[in-house]
């Protein structure tokens, strides 16, 4: 079967690679499509200090069951939990295996789903009637909506989120979801539109507007209640202490690729709670379902192209050279699949 697998910084090659050996008690899955994100692009960038190669991508995934249980039939469409808990760490035994010390991660320190079949266990799929663009959005949703969950928001918080790509757009999905005023912050205009439409209550171009005295006169000169970092510079880590209302909250999804320097007497005048946030939990995925299972998520609106497994090294070449060119890119395996009338079932809208 097919397969797309980097084996080195920019080297991604669609190769043929053997049939998954069955694993029992495991679901045989047929991957549908696959979304990429910032995650894939800083793989092939040779930018992700977790990735060993050669490694077969992909994480975002919505397949089909081929070989089912009783409890998931064959037929059933699926997401899948792309991460792994060991059971015996610190993160595990707190009961946060999200942020499992030896986590692997599909398509990052173990191969991922850019082929045409896999072998995973019961307790990682999530069935779902949604359609298959729908199934591989959730992942990347649920990284937001975790932020927002260790943010604690409650509809009376101001919410500012810095940065509108896959990950802020998620952030700002569950932060409306919640019934907060929810402020995005970009560069891009194109991507506060999407902000916009994602559930964004106001908008601020950092680009040609003062974000400083935008957040001042939006929230009557205290600032968020909590500010949620998704860009990862050092300077959006630092303008997230300062502009943070006394007693608020930060927390910061990405990281910043050197050190940051920070005014620290801020963290303890302001008497802030500083929190980082990794992947997700099982809970967020169900969340993250049953929003888009409401179908007022503008699903079209976050995928900036869809490509064949054989057009993905081509426009991973082209989201390298132009980073912002694209914030969601979805891989429809169904493509590349020998034709027949079952694999044509579903058409993209
Ligand atoms: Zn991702
Ligand atoms: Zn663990």
């Amino acid at each position: 079967m097919k397969a797309l697998s980097l084996f080195k910084e920019g080297d991604l090659r669609l190769i043929d690679v053997p049939e998954p050996i069955p694993v029992p008690g495991a679901l045989l899955l047929q991957i549908e499509m696959v979304g990429l994100c910032g995650t894939d692009l800083n793989s092939f960038r040779g930018r992700n200090p977790l990735v060993t190669y050669p490694r077969i991508l992909g994480h975002e995934i919505a397949a089909t069951v081929l070989e089912g249980t009783a409890k998931v039939p064959a037929g059933t469409r699926v997401t899948v939990h792309p991460y792994t808990h060991c059971g015996q760490c610190a993160s595990c035994r707190r009961g946060r295996p999200n942020a499992c010390k030896n986590n692997q991660t599909l398509g990052v320190q173990r191969d991922g789903a850019l082929t045409e079949r896999l072998y995973m266990p019961e307790a990682s799929v999530y069935p779902s009637e949604m359609s298959f663009q729908e199934l591989a959005l959730v992942e990347p949703l649920t990284v937001g909506f975790h932020a927002v969950a260790r943010g604690r928001v409650t509809p009376d918080d101001v919410v500012a989120i810095f940065g509108c790509g896959g990950i802020g757009l998620g952030a700002i999905a569950g932060t409306a979801s919640r019934g907060a005023r929810t402020i995005a912050i970009d560069v891009d205009d194109a991507k506060l539109r999407t902000a916009q439409a994602v559930g964004a209550t106001d908008l601020i171009d950092a680009a040609t507007e003062n974000v400083s005295d935008r957040l001042r006169s939006l929230t009557g000169g205290h600032g968020p209640d909590l500010i949620i970092e998704a860009i990862g510079l050092p300077e959006t880590f630092r303008m997230a202490v300062e502009e943070v209302a006394f007693t608020g909250r930060v927390v910061y999804i990405g990281y910043a690729k050197e050190p940051v320097a920070y005014e620290t007497k801020l963290f303890v005048q302001k008497e802030l709670d500083i929190l980082g946030s990794r992947n997700a939990l099982r809970e967020d995925f169900i969340s993250v379902i049953s929003m888009l299972e409401e179908g007022h998520f503008p699903v079209d609106a976050v995928i900036s192209a869809k490509v064949t497994m054989e057009e993905t090294p081509g426009i991973l070449s082209s989201w390298a050279n132009t980073p912002s060119a694209f914030t969601k890119i979805m891989v429809d395996l169904r493509k590349s699949r020998p034709s027949s009338a079952e694999s044509t079932q579903e058409s993209i809208p």
